[in-house]
Formats: structure tokens, sequence, C-alpha cells
């Protein structure tokens, strides 16, 4: 709250002084301006941004909400943004295809025309949406077997004929059409079930979207972006049922599950304008659950490109995998750091990372959390601090 109070205030003078771009409409500012302030300043000033989870996810998550509520008022401007974010138009359509069964067909069949007017208006024919291969995603036997036999269990006595649409339909073929990746089916399905509050659903498409390789973070972060565009209740209801998901995962996995965090299963992350200058990506961030602390990621600077300067509460261990950078802790000099070279960042210490500005640079960097934290980020790194080293 403390957090949030400062982010505000902090915002609410910069919107002032540097009459910073505006998300929220005119009438919103003229009749609630507090709602106004809310939007500019927290949901678009600092939730979006919140590297937690990308914008394309975010988008993804928003549409979604959006469908499953059908919110047909909201979803032009959020349908846009999510190609800007980078959702590609065929993926759009798979998500309200995919909506039609766990909101409703009416739901799906009211998104239809939004989508139709947005990609008319962006030049996009439907020729173009159905790129790809057509071909189902293969089965996974040991998994899908006894969700199967679960689904007969529960049902198939009681109502037959929807148990046989769950499997022939819904998974047999809906999850595994190729125009919507499994992980972001899962995405979009989380977020439905918390959209329309109904948690019952909640404990296996959690698990099953982890399986199908979102994050602990990404979850968590799901849920708190819908607060926003579901309500807090929503959002608050699905806390507890993510909680015991992620209870029973760390059990079962500490006990006896190998974990592979396969390489490109994952979003590459752009570094927020936030906390980094210049080009900077990450790819297969990891968090380890409690009780183990340890956390990290592959993190790639273009030339030029570098961190604001920050500190790690249990300090922090760089490997250069590839490429010149330079690190510098405050007051010491900027050492030029190479490829192989590991480096030591000692706690709660100011200093900031990057590539030179000629060269790339690529390091995995690895930190433990103290409090559910592992940095602390601060003002970026001016041109007259970011310089090569002497020699
Ligand atoms: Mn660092």
């Amino acid at each position: 709250m403390k957090l949030l109070a400062t982010t505000l205030a902090v915002c609410s003078l910069a919107s002032g002084v540097e009459a910073q771009q505006r998300v929220a409409p005119p009438d919103m500012q003229a009749i609630t301006p507090p709602l106004a302030t809310y939007t500019d300043d927290v949901l678009f000033g600092d939730v979006w941004k919140r590297t937690e989870l990308g914008p394309r996810d975010r988008s993804l998550v928003t549409v979604a909400a959006l469908i499953a509520g059908g919110y047909t008022q909201q979803m032009t401007g959020h349908f846009n943004r999510a190609l800007e974010n980078g959702v590609k138009p065929g993926e759009i359509a798979a998500v309200i295809t995919h909506l039609a069964f766990y909101a409703g067909w009416p739901r799906a069949v009211s998104a239809i025309g939004v989508a139709k007017e947005v990609f008319e208006k962006r030049g996009i024919t439907t020729d173009k949406l159905a790129l790809g291969p057509s071909e189902l995603l293969a089965v996974d036997q040991a998994s899908d077997a006894p969700r199967a036999a679960a689904v007969e269990a529960q049902m198939g006595s009681t109502a037959p004929a929807l148990a046989r649409y769950t499997n022939d339909v819904l998974f047999g073929d809906l999850w595994r059409r190729p125009d919507l990746a499994p992980r972001d089916r899962s995405l979009v399905t989380i977020t439905a079930l918390i959209a329309v509050g109904q948690v019952d659903q909640l404990p296996f498409h959690l698990d099953k979207g982890m399986t199908n390789s979102l994050t602990r973070t990404e979850v968590s972060e799901t849920i708190t972006h819908l607060a926003f565009y579901a309500g807090w209740p929503r959002a608050v209801s699905a806390v507890p049922v993510a909680k015991k998901v992620f209870e029973a995962r760390s059990t079962i996995k500490g006990s006896m599950i190998l974990e592979i965090l396969r390489q490109g299963s994952q979003p590459t992350i752009k570094g927020s304008p936030d906390n980094f200058i210049g080009s900077v990506s990450v790819d297969q961030r990891f968090q380890r659950s409690d009780p183990a602390r340890v956390g990290g990621g592959i993190v790639t600077f273009q030339p030029g490109a570098r961190t604001a300067w920050h500190t790690h509460p249990l300090g922090q261990t760089l490997i250069v995998t590839s490429g010149t950078g330079w690190v510098q802790l405050e007051g010491g000099p900027v050492e030029e750091i190479r490829t192989g070279d590991v480096i030591f960042i000692p706690p709660r210490t100011r200093h900031w990372h990057g590539a030179t500005a000629i060269t790339p640079m690529s390091h995995v960097a690895i930190a433990e959390a103290l409090d559910g934290k592992s940095v602390d980020w601060m003002e970026q790194v001016q041109g007259e601090q970011y310089r090569r080293p002497p020699n």
C-alpha cells in the first residue's frame, strides 16, 4: 500500500509536470478524475509495465477477460493493443473460438463482429488468419488417459453426451488445434474461469497450465492483472486456489519430478524502459519455490544497453555467456567482463551491468530472494556514468 501510494504520488506529479501521454479518455477525466488517475498511473503506468508478465500475455489475458465477460465496448481498443503487443490476428480468432467453450457461444459470437471491424481497419484479410500447420497436436497419453477417465467417472452416467463432447471435442479436438499454443490456451482458460468467478475448475486448469509451462510468477501476475479487469473479489477468490495448486506441485516436485524448462517454451520478455536503457531481452526466467529461494534468467543486452542502478538483498551472480560488457559497483571503476567470466555482486550494493557501447553481451543472472524480493530498482545510469573503463 505504501509502495502504491508512493507510485501514485510520483506519477500524479509527473503527469502534471510533464503532461505524460494519458490513456484515460476525456469523459473519464471529466467525470471521474480519480478513476482517470488510477487508469493512467496505476493500471497503464504500473500494472501493464510489470515485467512478471509480458505485454503479449497481458493482452491475451485482457482480451480473454473481455470476451468471457461479454464487454464488447472495450474490445476494439484491446484487440488493437493485443495486435500491437504481438498477438497474431489468427490467435485472437483462436481465443474467440476457445472461449465459446469456456464462456458460452453467445459471448464468442459477440466478439466476432468487433474482431472483424478491427481486422478490416488494419487491412488484415481473412486469408491471413489461418497461417501455419493444420494437423492437430499430439496427445500426451500418460496425462490425458487419467483425465478422460475422470470425466467419464464424473459425468458418464448423469450426462453421457456432455462427457463425450468433453473428451472428443473439447480435449480431443479444440485443445489440440495448432492455432493457439497449449500454454496460451491455458492462460486464456484460467483467465475466463477467474473472470466469470468460476473457481471449481480452476485447480485442474492451473495445474494443466503449469504443466503447459506457465510459471508460478506468470500465474500470480495473471491473477493480479485480473483484479483490474474482473474486479478484486474474483481475483482474491482465485488466490487461495492458486496457493493450494502451488503447494501441491512443489511438494510433488520437491520429492520426485524432474523439471526441464525447454528453450523457447517461454516468450522472450523485453526489459522495461523503467529499469533498463536500450534493447534488453530476458529468456528462461525461473524462480524456485519456497523453501528454495534462487531465481534468475538469461539477459541479453544489445550494444549501449544497460540496467538502471539497483541492489539485490542477498547479492547476485552473473555468468557471461557471450559478448563483452561492463559492470560497476557504485564508487568503483567500470570493469570489462567477457564470455566465461563469473561476477559476484555483493548484497545491498548499488551497481549496474550491461553491454559495452559497441558490443552486445548476454549473461545468466542468478539471485536469491529475501522476503520474496530479489531486486530493488533505482534511477537510470546516465551517459556520463556509462563509459569505457580506462585502458
Ligand atoms: Mn544486478
